[in-house]
């Protein structure tokens, strides 16, 4: 389960709602503290989550004197619909097609699980019917790969890469051509980190992305970082054009709801959540079924 920590105190708090004899502002405030101080704890920015419980106050407050179970029910749609305007980017991801060959670009720092989550990606398309690709165009990190062509064959997924080449963008496009000559129809190209943002990595990010051009960008982060996401994930979109973001980590924590809502915030649609280290252990990411989750 995804934030267990986080979704246990908002669905208690509603719970508590839901028991009480009646809604008073008392009970109302209780219930949003609560729901508060569960958001702060994930690491959600300090404005979002007031102007969250201010937004739903202010709603209450014109709608004052409907019956009690109304009540109930619309706090819970509206801590969900608030949910949802914290965790959404408001712009829509480029989505693959099948009838069009794609070429997808990972970016990232090194220990995010960009490796680990181009496979995850692969995998979850080949399992709709795609005919994914990976190419490994990280000469940077020792037995980056070996780690991909160890995940690919596993999965089996064909797999494009050198031990021989140092040029990260010679391999990057000579894959590309052939997987393309091979009718893969997405092309999934893994990038070298760094351990810090720094302007090697960011150049080489942008020569890669111009030798392919990439239909996508996938810039991949680890939740761990919380808030400090929104740094991260803005540094990355100036350099180079992401067009989605995938959250990794998810399963070990609490700062996942930092990470997500900074993300939102840099205006970048998350569209996977990683949640373990198999390959499987990744979902598709929706606004409003996260929020439902949440709010239970
Ligand atoms: P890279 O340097 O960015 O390519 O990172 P790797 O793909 O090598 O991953 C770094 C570590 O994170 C590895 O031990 C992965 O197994 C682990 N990892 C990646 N994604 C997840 C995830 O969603 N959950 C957990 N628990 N571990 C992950």
């Amino acid at each position: 389960m995804v934030l267990a920590e986080l979704q246990g105190s908002i669905i208690g708090a509603l719970q508590q709602l839901q028991h009480a004899t009646i809604v008073d502002d008392k009970v109302v405030n209780e219930c949003l503290n609560e729901i508060t101080r569960a958001l702060l704890q994930a690491d959600v920015q300090f404005k979002l989550v007031r102007d969250m419980q201010t937004n739903i106050k202010n709603v209450l407050a014109t709608q004052y004197g409907s019956a009690g179970h109304d009540k109930r029910n619309n706090i819970k749609k509206l801590v969900c619909n608030e949910l949802c305007k914290i965790l959404d980017s408001g712009k829509p991801s480029f989505t693959p097609k099948k009838e069009k060959p794609s070429v997808v670009m990972f970016v990232g720092l090194q220990g995010s699980g960009k490796t680990t989550t181009c496979t995850k990606y692969a995998y979850y398309h080949q399992k709709k019917g795609w005919k994914p690709a990976l190419v490994c165009a990280d000469t940077f990190r020792a037995g980056a790969f070996d780690q991909l062509k160890q995940n690919a064959t596993k999965a089996k997924i064909p797999y494009y890469g050198s031990y021989m080449e140092s040029d990260p963008v010679k391999i990057a496009v000579d894959g590309v051509e052939r997987f393309k000559k091979e009718n893969r129809d997405l092309i999934i190209v893994d990038t070298s980190g760094r351990h810090k943002q720094e302007a090697a990595l960011f150049e080489e990010m942008r020569q890669i992305s111009e030798a392919t051009k990439p239909d996508l960008v996938i810039f991949v982060m680890d939740s761990s970082i919380g808030q400090a996401a929104f740094d991260q994930a803005r540094a990355f979109k100036q350099s180079v054009a992401v067009g989605a973001v995938i959250i990794t980590k998810m399963d070990g924590h609490a700062k996942g709801g930092g990470a997500l809502s900074a993300v939102a915030a840099t205006k970048s649609p998350v569209i996977f959540i990683g949640t373990g280290e198999h390959t499987d252990e990744f979902e598709e990411f929706n606004v409003k079924s996260f929020a439902e989750r949440l709010t239970g």
